[in-house]
C-alpha cells in the first residue's frame, strides 16, 4: 500500500484528527479543544465555531457534499440523515452552509427509533449533540459528525451517552482510589477496548435464494454438511483469494478511517473468520466497531459476497461472537491490571484485580445482560461459546497467588518469583501464564480482561458501560473504607484480602463446557441465566438500577424504557423468525416434498421406503407447523410485554426448533433437484 498511497490514502486520511485540525483551526482553538476534552467539558461557542468552520473546509477540500449527525439509537446500529453543505443563496449562486450551529446539534425526527415510550407522541423531537471526544470522519462522500441522541426531554436514547457517563464515573473513582494509595500523578485513566469480531462470508447469489438469510440474518433449517469443523482445518488456515480481497479493501477503507487491522485470520466454523482492531479508548473502539461493520458489509456486497454478523448463522457450527478486551489505564499509559516491577506497582494491580473479582461476582447478572438478546441465545450456553453462566478465569498461577493471600500465606512457585503476604508483596507472573481458556466468559489475559460473551452483531457500548460501571462502584466502595483507615497500606492488604476471600466462587478455571461446571456453578450460588427471557427481567432488578442510577448512568425511568425496548426486540426477531419459518415451509418445502413423492411412484422397494419416509415427515411438518402457527396467533393476541415475552421464549422457540428438526431429516431424504433452497454444504463450502 505504502508506494502508491497518495494524500487521501493516508492513515486516517478521512478523519478530522489533531493533525487535520493543526491545519484547519487555529493552535489556541486547539488547545482549548484539548483541555475540554481531558476535563470533559463544554466548549466554548467560540472554538466550536473556529472548529465548525475548519472541518467545513477539510470535508470539502476531501470531496463531501453532505454531513451528518452520526449517531447510535437503541436498535443496536448507526443512523444518519444527510444534509447538503450546498444551500441556494437567493440570487443565482449557491454558498456552503455549516457553522457551529449545525456542528454542535442536529434535530433529527426520533418518532422512529425505539425508546420504550420515553418519548410521547405529541414531542416526536429528538437531539443529536456532537462528540468531540471522537473525531468526525468521511464516508461516501458524507461528513459524518459523532453524536449523541436524547428524547426532547432529555432522556437519553442512544447507545453513546451511557457509555460516555460510565467511563466518567470509572475515571472519578479510579482516580480517588488511585491518590489513597500513594499515587499523586494521575490526573485521569483511560478504558481501552480492542474489540475482536468474528463474521461469515458466503456468497450473495445463495444468499439471496434463503428467505432466512435475508430476513433473519441466519439460517432456521439446514441440515449438518457431511463435513463441518471436526478437522479443524479452517481455523487459522490460509485464506482463500476471494477473502483475501476482502480483508485487503475492508484494510484499505479503515486505515483512511484510521481503523487498524492488527489480526485477520480464518475461524474454527468453516467460512468464519476474524478481524481484530488495534485496541483503542472505549468511546472510539465503539465508534470504530460500527463502522467497521458497516464497512464490512458494504465491501462484502461489492464482492458478491454477504458478510453475517449474527451470532449463530448455521446450527452446527461454531457461532460467531465479539470478544471485548478490555483494560484500564493511566493518563501515563501504565495498565492498572498489569501487574508490576515494584511492591506498589503490585499492591494497585491486586487492589484492581480484587475489585474487579468483586464486582464480576456481585453484579454477574448485570454482565449476563448486556449479553441477552436473541441472536445470542442460539450461542452462549452452546457447545462453542462460553456458557451462560458468569465466571473469570485467571489461570493457575494468578489463581495460586489468590488463594495464598486469602490464606495468608506466602505463595511460592515452581520457578523463583513469590509472593508474601503481610510485609511488601512481590509478584511476578510469567509471561507464559495466561494460558487460553476459551470456554471462560470472563478471562485475564496478562493485562485486560476479555469478556467472551458478546455476540457478533452486537454494539459493545452496553457490555463496555457495564464493565466499566461494575468497576467504578467497586473502587467507589473501596476508596470509601480506605478514606477512613489510618493505616492505608494495612488496609489495602486487609480488603484486597478480604475481597477476594469474599467473592473467590466466581473463579473457575475449569472447562465451563462441561456439564459438571453446571452444577458446581449452582452449588456455589452462581446464577445460570439461560436466555434473553430468564435474564432481562434481572436487568431492572433492583440492584441494578442503584447501582447504574447511583453512578449516573441512568435514571430509572430509562432503565425501565431500555428494558422495554429489548423485550419488544427479542419478540420482534422472534415472531419474525417464525412467520418466515412458516412462509418458507408452505412456500418451498411441503411443494418439494410433494414434488419427490410424485418422482417416486413406488415401483421398487427403495422407493416405497423413501417415499414413506418422507411422506410421515411430510405429515410432521404439517403437525409442527400448525403448532407453530398457532403459537404465532397466540402472541398477536397477547396483551403485556411479560406475556408476549413468555409466549416468544417458551412456546414459539421451542415450535420452531420442532419444525427445524423434521425439515433437516426431509432435507436428507429429498432429492436435490426438489429442495429449493441452498444447503450447508453450498453455503459454506462454495468459496
Ligand atoms: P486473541 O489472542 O485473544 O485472539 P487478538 O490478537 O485476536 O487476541 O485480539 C486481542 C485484542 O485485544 C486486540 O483488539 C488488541 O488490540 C486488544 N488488546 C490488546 N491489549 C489490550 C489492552 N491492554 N486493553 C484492551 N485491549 C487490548
Ligand atoms: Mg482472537
Amino acid at each position: 500500500m505504502s508506494e502508491r498511497m497518495n494524500e487521501n490514502e493516508r492513515f486516517g486520511s478521512l478523519l478530522f484528527n489533531e493533525s487535520a485540525m493543526k491545519k484547519y483551526i487555529s493552535g489556541e482553538s486547539l488547545d482549548v479543544w484539548r483541555e475540554c476534552v481531558r476535563t470533559r467539558t463544554v466548549l466554548p461557542e467560540k472554538i466550536a465555531a473556529d472548529i465548525a468552520d475548519g472541518m467545513k473546509r477539510w470535508a470539502l477540500e476531501k470531496g463531501a457534499t453532505h454531513y451528518t449527525h452520526w449517531f447510535q439509537p437503541l436498535h443496536g446500529e448507526t443512523a444518519e440523515k444527510h444534509e447538503g453543505f450546498l444551500i441556494p443563496d437567493g440570487k443565482d449562486g449557491y454558498r456552503m452552509e455549516f457553522s457551529r450551529k449545525e456542528l454542535v446539534r442536529g434535530e433529527p425526527d426520533a418518532s422512529s427509533f425505539p425508546s420504550g415510550g420515553l418519548r410521547s407522541t405529541f414531542e416526536a423531537r429528538g437531539y443529536s449533540a456532537w462528540d468531540p471526544t471522537s473525531y468526525a470522519f468521511i464516508k461516501d462522500k458524507v461528513l459524518c459528525i459523532p453524536t449523541v441522541f436524547c428524547a426532547y426531554s432529555g432522556e437519553v436514547l442512544d447507545k453513546k451517552t451511557p457509555l460516555l457517563r460510565s467511563c466518567d464515573a470509572l475515571n472519578t473513582q479510579a482516580v480517588r482510589i488511585l491518590r489513597l494509595i500513594g499515587d499523586d500523578k494521575t490526573e485521569s485513566i483511560r478504558v481501552n477496548v480492542g474489540p475482536e469480531q468474528e463474521y461469515f462470508l458466503i456468497p450473495k447469489k445463495l444468499f439471496q435464494k434463503r428467505m432466512d438469510l435475508r430476513l433473519c440474518g441466519r439460517t432456521l433449517f439446514g441440515a449438518d454438511a457431511p463435513k463441518k469443523q471436526e478437522l479443524e482445518d479452517h481455523y487459522y488456515g490460509a485464506i482463500k483469494p476471494e477473502i483475501t480481497q476482502f480483508m485487503q479493501e475492508i484494510n484499505e477503507e479503515l486505515w483512511k478511517l484510521g481503523i487498524c487491522a492488527k489480526t485477520e485470520h480464518n475461524e474454527v466454523a468453516p467460512a468464519q473468520y476474524e478481524m481484530a482492531p488495534f485496541f483503542t479508548d472505549a468511546n472510539t473502539a465503539n465508534d470504530q466497531n460500527q463502522l467497521t461493520m458497516e464497512i464490512m458489509k458494504r465491501v462484502a456486497d461489492r464482492l458478491d459476497l454477504v458478510c453475517l454478523f449474527h451470532e449463530k448463522p448455521f446450527a452446527g457450527v461454531n457461532g460467531s461472537g465479539k470478544h471485548v478486551n478490555w483494560s484500564v489505564s493511566t493518563d501515563r499509559g501504565e495498565n492498572l491490571f498489569s501487574p508490576g516491577e515494584t511492591p506498589a506497582d503490585n499492591t494497585r494491580f491486586l487492589l484492581f484485580l480484587a475489585a474487579f473479582v468483586k464486582g464480576v461476582d456481585e453484579y454477574s447478572e448485570l454482565l449476563r445482560c448486556a449479553c441477552a438478546y436473541a441472536g445470542n441465545d442460539s450461542r452462549l450456553g452452546g457447545q462453542e461459546a462460553p456458557p451462560a453462566i458468569i465466571s473469570v478465569f485467571v489461570g493457575t498461577e494468578l489463581e495460586g497467588v489468590i488463594d495464598s493471600i486469602i490464606r495468608g500465606e506466602t505463595y511460592v512457585n515452581q520457578g523463583d518469583h513469590y509472593l508474601t503476604v503481610g510485609k511488601d508483596i512481590l509478584l511476578q507472573l510469567s509471561k507464559d501464564n495466561t494460558d487460553r481458556n476459551r470456554t471462560s466468559p470472563v478471562a485475564f489475559t496478562g493485562n485486560k480482561f476479555e469478556f467472551r460473551m458478546p455476540g457478533s452483531s452486537q454494539s459493545i457500548a452496553a457490555p463496555v458501560t457495564y464493565l466499566n460501571v461494575i468497576m467504578a462502584q467497586e473502587l467507589k466502595e473501596a476508596a470509601d473504607i480506605l478514606e477512613k483507615s489510618e493505616d492505608k497500606p494495612g488496609a489495602v492488604r486487609e480488603l484486597i484480602r478480604k475481597m477476594l476471600s469474599e467473592h473467590r466462587r466466581i473463579l473457575f478455571n475449569g472447562n465451563g463446557y462441561d456439564q459438571a461446571w453446571i452444577e458446581e456453578a449452582e452449588r456455589r450460588g452462581l446464577k445460570n441465566l439461560r436466555n434473553t427471557a430468564e435474564a432481562l427481567p434481572e436487568n431492572v432488578s433492583e440492584k441494578n438500577i442503584r447501582i447504574l442510577t447511583e453512578n449516573g448512568i441512568y435514571t430509572r425511568k430509562e432503565m425501565e424504557s431500555r428494558n422495554e425496548v429489548r423485550i419488544e426486540n427479542y419478540c420482534g426477531i422472534t415472531v419474525i423468525e417464525a412467520r418466515t419459518l412458516l412462509e418458507m415451509i408452505r412456500q418451498g418445502i411441503f411443494g418439494a416434498v410433494s414434488d419427490y413423492l410424485t418422482a417416486m411412484p413406488g415401483r421398487f422397494h427403495f422407493e416405497k421406503q423413501l417415499a414413506e419416509k418422507a411422506g410421515a415427515l411430510g405429515n410432521d411438518l404439517m403437525h409442527a407447523t400448525e403448532a407453530l402457527e398457532e403459537a404465532v396467533g397466540r402472541f398477536e393476541k397477547a396483551g403485556s410485554a411479560e406475556e408476549k415475552l413468555s409466549v416468544c421464549s417458551g412456546i414459539i422457540v421451542p415450535r420452531m426448533a420442532a419444525c427445524r428438526q423434521v425439515i433437516d431429516q426431509l432435507e436428507k431424504i429429498v432429492d436435490q433437484r426438489f429442495w429449493p433452497y441452498p444447503t450447508y454444504t453450498e453455503l459454506m463450502f462454495t468459496i
